[in-house]
């Protein structure tokens, strides 16, 4: 079921796209605000987003840009929602690269024929996103792998978690609480030791791209921002 993640400050427009979404098949996820609407295509990887041009923090076309700059989200693909033309020939157009758009009022029919027009598109694509190349290591989100210099890195499921949850707040400092609360679970009663221990082991597996895990003294752990040349 593909999702579909909603950033749109009105709540009525929200829950109409809710509704008709969910109805209409799809797993629907919202943000109110662009931030937390970021935050979610971080760490929810959706489908498609549906996209509100004004917004009360963030700008739509900031958010679209954001979406578009990195190389592991570029080609999820942004429908944009705005009752102002000039903005919509902005954000469509080669500058910002949003893949298509509906105007506001928008007709629920027209929304949803958009929606699956650019669903497929993408995925007749190879999912870009979910293969993720950072310095000499690889991760397939999909299939659960991951290589270092091109060696498959055999890792546990929980291993791979915390890769994954480190690599997707790269540059973030991660407290060892938010690593349990992520990787483990919020009723986990492990101990903050564990996270040490796992972070160690997933390490050594990582040889060569070790270093990519930073330890932060008495803070926690953080993914670097780019590959450092010294470790791989
Ligand atoms: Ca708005």
């Amino acid at each position: 079921m593909p999702r579909i993640l909603v950033i749109e400050d009105e709540a009525d427009i929200r829950e109409v796209l809710d509704y008709n979404l969910r109805t209409a098949g799809y797993e629907v996820i919202a943000a109110e605000r662009g931030r937390d609407g970021l935050s979610l295509v971080r760490e929810q990887h959706p489908d498609l987003v549906l996209l509100d041009l004004m917004l009360p923090d963030v700008s739509g076309t900031e958010i679209c840009r954001a979406i578009k700059d990195d190389p592991s989200t570029r080609t999820l693909p942004v429908v944009v929602l705005s009752a102002r033309r000039e903005e919509i020939d902005r954000v469509v157009g080669f500058e910002l690269g949003a893949d298509d758009y509906v105007t506001k009022p928008f007709s629920v029919r027209e929304l949803l024929l958009r929606i699956r027009a650019v669903l497929r598109r993408s995925e007749s694509r190879p999912s870009e996103a979910n293969l993720v190349d950072f310095g000499s290591l690889r991760i397939d989100r999909d299939a659960h792998r991951a290589w270092v210099e091109g060696d498959e890195v055999e890792l546990t499921a929980l291993e791979f978690k915390l890769l994954v949850t480190l690599y997707d707040r790269r540059n973030r400092v991660q407290s060892r609480g938010s690593l349990l609360d992520h990787v483990w679970g919020m009723d986990t009663k492990i101990s903050t030791r564990t996270v040490d221990a796992h972070v160690k082991r997933l390490r050594e597996k990582m040889g060569a791209a070790r270093d990519y895990i930073e330890t932060v003294r008495g803070v926690g752990y953080r993914f670097a921002e780019i590959p450092t040349l010294g470790s791989c």
